[in-house]
């Protein structure tokens, strides 16, 4: 029987969950699903330095907003645990100790400041940087020495440089590491804790990780990572390192970028659905673009992977997904997630019922891109807007405008807006009569309504504000 198929997601809680590593997550819970396997939440927090508190917890929570629900992992448990490598250290320290008994490792005592002029010497010399293995020849009694005086140290792995180390990538097949490119690299740091690469590839060994799905900028790893599987003779799992998004300069991503983190896309009003949909189709084909989670799950061809190199960040593309997913979304479904932003940008909107949110939602939802554009769109109907009679003028010109307004109040006072389809229709005939063209008539009632000229339809328009608030607006300049 082959194996269950196992993935894991291991992101470092070293700060915020941005575009790269959802990619990651997504990708990962893709596979497992599509493959009746095991989806695992690993926190690699080895890095006390560099963690921030809480951090795993967040990234919990981010994955729970995204909808990409892990089979094990913090919190859920599974009999693969802990899943906090801060939680692991005894694992490892079992782990170090036989590789220090088979003598495939040894004790490096140079300071920072040491390798750092070592490395900078070795550029200078038009070498590439590489620890020179000064440690590895040090004499029992030299050592000792070094440990009586309690000379902090790193353990190295000794990496045989004559050898290939090979690979199997889900992109890119078979890949070859020429290991005399490779220093003996470090599984400990000074205070004694566990390095990035031995608590990985640990993990990913003892969580019995079938494939390790990760960002590109962990090939070299893979590398040094599958001499610590040789090392323990085990089979290494397979690989797919994700092509790297950059933005429109090419270069990597970063916080700086807007919609990088996923925080800023929440904030802006992107849904979760449209997030993933937009990184599940970035550097592939799909011949429908839209697809929900459920229909990534069966379509996604990963027999159809290519290592396309770096992928660019398009935010357009990405806004056009989210238009689409607004539009696709149940009524009901739409209101309950923009409720939070009126809630917050209209305190007011907190008294409205849901069927005349309903209606105001229905009315804008084929327009706009994010929900904080649908708040926006729908500011006329909380806040009057300001009239300028400057604005007015410049638009229609001085008589153009008294004309219509008018027309206007004439046929309030006649028809009042008890019925408002019949106020319509004789302000239509009789601005005809008057040689008024309804884009201007219209056009001037919305500015009254709304504060721009153009925009929302005078039917729907009517139909959001109700009578009352339409007659207020309109006689405003009587
Ligand atoms: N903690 C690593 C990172 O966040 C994990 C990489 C991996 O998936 O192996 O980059």
């Amino acid at each position: 029987m082959p194996k269950q198929v196992r993935v894991r997601f291991a992101p470092s809680p070293t700060g915020f969950m941005h575009l790269g590593n959802i990619r990651a997550a997504l990708m990962n819970y893709l596979f497992a699903k599509q493959n009746e396997g095991i989806f695992v939440l690993r926190i690699e927090d080895t890095d006390a330095q560099r963690n921030i508190n809480e951090a795993g917890y967040e990234i919990v929570e981010d994955l729970k907003h995204l909808g990409l629900n892990y089979d094990e992992g913090l919190i859920v448990g599974g009999k693969f645990g802990p899943y906090l490598q801060s939680r692991r250290k005894e694992i490892y320290q079992k782990n170090l100790n036989d590789l220090i008994e088979n003598q495939k490792v040894y004790r490096c005592f140079c300071t920072e400041k040491e390798l750092e002029e070592m490395r900078r010497e070795q550029i200078a010399q038009g070498k590439p940087p590489r620890y020179d293995r000064g440690c590895l020849h040090l004499s029992d009694d030299q050592i000792k020495e070094k440990l009586v005086q309690k000379i902090p140290f790193i353990w190295r792995f000794k990496i045989n440089q004559d050898e290939e180390q090979q690979i199997d990538d889900m992109a890119r097949g078979k890949v070859i590491f020429e290991m005399e490119n490779f220093s003996d690299f470090a599984l400990t740091r000074s205070d004694g804790s566990f390095t990035f690469m031995f608590a990985n590839f640990v993990d990913d060994w003892l969580m019995d990780i079938t494939h390790v799905i990760r960002g590109e900028d962990h090939l070299s790893n893979s590398a040094m990572q599958a001499a610590l599987f040789e090392a323990f003779a085990i089979p290494l799992p397979r690989f797919w390192h994700l092509p790297m998004i950059c933005n429109i300069d090419g270069k990597k991503l970063s916080k700086r970028d807007f919609g990088f983190k996923l925080e800023d896309l929440k904030k802006e009003g992107f849904l979760s659905e449209a997030v993933l949909n937009y990184l599940a189709i970035i550097g592939t084909s799909f011949l429908d673009e839209i697809q929900s989670i459920d229909e990534l799950i069966k379509n996604y061809d990963f027999s159809n992977i290519h290592s396309t190199g770096a992928i660019k960040y398009d935010l357009d593309k990405l806004l056009w997904i989210n238009h689409k997913w607004i539009s696709k979304l149940e009524l009901q479904d739409l209101l309950n997630r923009v409720k939070p932003f009126l809630h917050d940008a209209y305190p007011e909107s907190k008294d409205a019922d849901d069927k005349k949110l309903e209606l105001l939602i229905s009315k804008v939802r084929d327009d706009i891109k994010t929900l904080n554009g649908l708040t926006t769109e729908l500011k006329f109907y909380f806040k009057k807007p300001e009239i300028d009679e400057i604005k007015i003028e410049e638009e229609c010109g001085a008589d153009l405008s008294k004309k219509i307004l008018d027309l206007i109040y004439t046929n309030l006072d006649e028809t009042g807006l008890g019925d408002i389809n019949l106020f319509l229709t004789k302000l239509k005939e009789e601005s005809k009569k008057a040689n008024v063209k309804i884009k201007d008539l219209f056009g001037l009632i919305r500015y009254f309504l709304t504060g721009e000229f153009s925009g929302i339809g005078i039917h729907d328009l009517f139909e959001m504000l109700g009578a009352d608030v339409i007659k207020q607006r309109l006689f405003r300049l009587k």
